[in-house]
């Protein structure tokens, strides 16, 4: 065996990409690019019914979404193929074989009603319940004649009295009593082998050096390091990385807004944000830095700084990360995810964007300081692509008021003798117009702003109006008039 550092995400083709999952993903891949190790694929569908390939396709798309790529696993092959686990089973039978052979497995005929019996005979008794053993005893010609017969059996692993100690990278030195520790099936009676198995098998055959996985799997690892002895594999290192919480502190899901990673890039999030997000969870360098590139973090990432406590999930945080990274993009690449969402949602045709691309680079140029997320985008540009767009009730109520004639009637003057809408010499002339009226310039521009774009807040409103040219501006300014003195 090498020694080189290989590592692996083992993803359960059961579900969409969840941060968890993604968080753990980027771990490894960090770990192995800055170690100069591999970062491999493996793809835990054992579970036959649950696994679906729709779910495979959207992990694969997510990761690559995400930038993590593989350097062994499926559609790049590699040295310890397949990376299936569907695909291993002639793997798992013949080191099952090997178990059986050397006595640190054995078949267990006993049946599911016998087992539940014995199971709450020991609860109702108080206990915590273990395998009794009864099969452990059985000899070899009564086990042969068994398996003559037809009957149907488990395999279970022979477990010795004693204690597993191991050192977890994060969690420092376990220790588990053997008590703890049932006899562990290893294939179930109808043949299926189980999650602890298989994951020892493919980890110690393709050479993993460090399984670094979420803590919900740490009463699973003296299981597994059980199963490496006995079949007399080398032990990795094991990295448990700390849970993923909402902010009621309980396991972060549904229920607390986006959790897969497909739902974060259809909401507009940039990978460089998911990317840069997901590493401050659970990990940090300096207790302080909270930016980092992809480079940064290639090269500052160590397990060592893995956090014990559990992460806290803060959308706020994330949103106002990607508004960093969206800072970052140059218009081009702005304008080709705006427009492209714009698209999606319906919310321009195609046509529009073929005649009219040169005006939708200059929106896009206008509003983009404005947004968090590429979502924001259809709302941000509503009252310049339309002419009917929604108002502020609590404004308009504050703005649609009788003394406030006498500025929109100034305004539309002011605006019909301007031979340029140019936003700079604008602004100027409506500075002069708020001292003809003895009014602050304030006292003009709110109510000015509320006509032209329906809202309180915007990007710069002579900008705006530079956009939409004369007319459209001065039939706002019309209709807010008309508005006010109807009363
Ligand atoms: N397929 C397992 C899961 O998705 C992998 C656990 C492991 O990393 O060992 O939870």
């Amino acid at each position: 065996m090498s020694d080189q550092i290989r590592v692996r995400f083992a993803p359960s083709p059961t579900g969409f990409l969840h941060v968890g999952g993604a968080r753990t993903a980027l771990f490894n891949w960090l770990f192995a690019r800055h170690s100069g190790g591999k970062f491999i694929l493996r793809i835990e569908d054992t579970d036959r019914e649950r696994s679906k390939p729709e779910y495979e396709e959207a992990i694969l798309r997510d990761m690559r979404w995400l930038g993590l790529d593989w350097d062994e696993g499926p559609l790049v092959g590699g040295d310890k193929a397949p990376y299936f686990q569907t695909q291993r089973a002639s793997i798992y039978s013949q080191q099952m074989e090997k178990l059986l052979s050397q006595g640190n497995a054995y078949h267990c005929f006993c049946t599911t009603e016998e087992l539940n019996a014995d199971r709450e005979a020991q609860v109702a008794a108080g206990k915590i319940y273990r395998y009794s053993g009864k099969c452990a005893r059985l000899n070899p010609d009564e086990v042969r004649w068994k398996i003559e017969k037809g009957e149907a059996f488990a395999i279970r692993l022979r477990v010795q009295e004693g204690t597993t100690t191991f050192s977890d990278i994060v969690r420092g030195q376990v220790t588990v009593n053997h008590h703890e520790i049932d006899d562990l099936v290893l294939v179930r009676r109808g043949g299926e082998p189980t999650y602890n198995f298989v994951a020892v098998v493919d980890d110690a055959l393709m050479e993993i050096s460090h399984v670094i996985r979420g803590d919900d799997h740490l009463p699973n690892t003296p299981k597994q390091i059980l199963i490496y002895k006995a079949l007399g594999f080398k032990i990795p290192q094991f990295a448990h990385i700390p849970l993923i919480l909402g902010e009621d502190r309980t396991p972060l899901s549904k229920r607390h807004g986006a959790s897969s990673v497909s739902e974060f890039t259809r909401q507009g999030y940039l990978p460089e944000t998911m990317m840069n997000y997901l590493a401050l969870l659970g990990w940090s360098f300096d207790g302080k830095t909270e930016i980092f590139s992809k480079d940064d973090l290639i090269k500052r990432f160590s397990l060592d700084r893995i956090v014990k406590s559990a992460a806290a999930f803060d959308y706020e945080k994330l949103q106002w990360l990607n508004g960093h990274y969206l800072r970052l993009l140059d218009d081009e690449k702005m304008f080709q995810l705006c427009r492209d969402y714009l698209l999606e949602n319906k919310i321009i045709s195609i046509d529009r964007v073929k005649n009219d691309e040169a005006y939708l680079r200059r929106v896009i140029v206008l509003v983009r300081g404005n947004l968090k997320l590429i979502s924001q985008v259809g709302e941000q540009v509503v009252y310049i692509l339309n002419d009917t767009y929604p108002f502020d009730s609590a404004a308009l109520a504050k703005f649609k008021v009788r003394e406030n004639a006498v500025i929109f009637e100034k305004v539309i003057e002011v605006l019909k003798e301007a031979d340029s809408l140019t936003a700079a010499p604008l602004e100027e002339k409506f500075r002069n117009a708020a001292t003809q009226l003895g009014k602050k310039f304030g006292e003009l521009v709110h109510p000015m702003r509320l006509a032209i774009t329906g809202r309180t807040s915007s990007p710069n409103l002579f900008e705006i109006m530079e956009i939409l040219g004369k007319e459209r501006c001065l039939d706002r300014f019309q209709g807010f008039l008309k508005l006010i003195l109807k009363g």
